[in-house]
């Protein structure tokens, strides 16, 4: 793979796969356009070093081939701001075929390209070769920069690469910044390590606890997801949530922890609520005595006690997942502490990296974003990478 900094793209066509899947409102307006601010960069950095950048995303899940709703041309006045109003932003309506080609053909310096919807082809989620094939045709050079698709084998997020030699395909640098991260809390972890892992449900995270027993020296557990340990350790947890089949991997994770030797820090109190509703009553308890008719939405003031503790002597943290029903008003104060926690921890030295859809949305909500070391665009593909698995986007390039 080349590096994308020392790599000088002057009369280069860079064919860049970019994460463009934004939500839009029903007139189309980009409700979020974070996953576009984030790939500027690498765009911009092409342009500069006097290349042309042919940018190629999926967006939403289309069916049956082309459709308006899905089109990337809804995209294309924004992108054209964000890249600033003397940037050529032109746009072919088909990400292959000869359209696609001759305008990526007559591209000159400094202009950019958007083709058209990736997933208007079956063949782009079946990792397809000949469909990579026909798409590598379009760029001198390949460059990923889509992080939130690394965990999928799609043609252009993975299979493309091999049409390219090792000099002509590299990392963009927001995909660089996120495998960087990744693999400093992964692999180069400063210990001691502490992973906080919240949210719903247990049976979603038990491969990245698993894989974490044997790297972190913490972990706290929070969010819906305790009560299914806390229950398997004999609590009464009343109307919390709850995942009975997996009491038993609950304890077995427990146990397996006490043999690796790692701290598994549960909620010792919780918030508790009378229904699940934004008005609910509340009281504090005990998690492993909740009455009937209650349930825990929230960690208790003990909780947060201990478990920013132990996030203020960490060296390495990782995030994923809030502390409870952070949505809604009454039920915030667990995950915003642990996020202050988090960024205080931070300030003095520690390397804190969020990812995950919900904890991320926690540290934006709560204004800290900009207080962590790393905060991930990539969900589904951050979790997958914690739980060890390898990212064929990654892989790809790497080789
Ligand atoms: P996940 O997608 O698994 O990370 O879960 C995130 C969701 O879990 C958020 O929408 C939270 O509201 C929810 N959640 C967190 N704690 C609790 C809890 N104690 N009870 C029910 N839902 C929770």
């Amino acid at each position: 793979m080349s590096n994308f900094s020392n790599h000088n793209f002057k009369g280069e066509k860079a064919l860049v796969r970019v994460d463009f899947n934004v939500p839009l409102d029903e007139n189309f307006h980009i409700t979020d356009d974070n996953r576009m601010t984030a790939t500027i960069p690498t765009i911009k950095k092409i342009l500069n070093d006097g290349g042309s950048a042919i940018l190629m995303s999926h967006f939403g899940r289309p069916k049956d081939g082309p459709t308006d709703k899905y089109s990337l041309k809804h995209l294309v006045k924004h992108l054209n701001e964000l890249l600033g109003a003397d940037t050529k932003v032109f746009f072919a309506n088909d990400c292959i075929g000869e359209q696609a080609y001759l305008t990526a053909s007559m591209l000159r310096s400094g202009e950019v390209l958007l083709l058209e919807n990736l997933r208007f082809y079956k063949e782009e989620e079946k990792g397809d070769e000949a469909f990579a094939e026909k798409l590598s045709k379009l760029g001198d050079v390949y460059v990923n920069d889509a992080f939130g698709t690394a965990h999928r084998a799609h043609a252009s997020t993975a299979v493309i690469a091999k049409y390219f030699e090792a000099d002509k395909k590299m990392f963009g640098l927001l995909m660089e910044s996120e495998v960087k991260s990744a693999e400093k809390v992964l692999h180069e972890s400063e210990k001691p390590f502490c992973a906080i892992i919240g949210g719903a449900k247990v049976s979603d995270k038990i491969l990245i606890i698993e894989n974490l027993l044997e790297r972190a020296t913490d972990i706290i557990i929070g969010g819906g997801m305790a009560y299914t340990f806390l229950k398997a350790r004999g609590g009464k947890i009343g109307n919390s949530l709850c995942e009975d089949d997996r009491l038993e991997t609950a304890l077995e994770i427990l146990e397996k922890a006490k043999q690796k030797n790692v701290s598994i820090h549960l909620p010792e109190d919780s918030v508790i609520a009378d229904k699940f509703a934004a008005d609910a009553n509340t009281e504090i308890c005990s998690s492993d005595a909740i009455p009937d008719g209650w349930m825990g939405l929230d960690i208790g003031p003990k909780a947060v006690g201990v478990f920013s503790e132990v996030i203020n002597k960490s060296k390495t943290i990782l995030w994923n997942g809030p502390m409870g029903v952070f949505e809604m008003e009454k039920f915030q104060n667990g995950t915003k502490t642990i996020a202050l926690a988090v960024a205080e921890s931070t300030s003095n030295g520690a390397f804190s990296l969020v990812g995950g859809g919900d904890s991320v949305a926690a540290v934006n909500k709560f204004d800290l974003a900009d207080k962590v070391s790393y905060v991930s665009t990539g969900g589904g593909a951050m979790l997958e990478y914690f739980e060890g698995k390898v990212l064929p986007g990654i892989a790809a390039i790497k080789g």
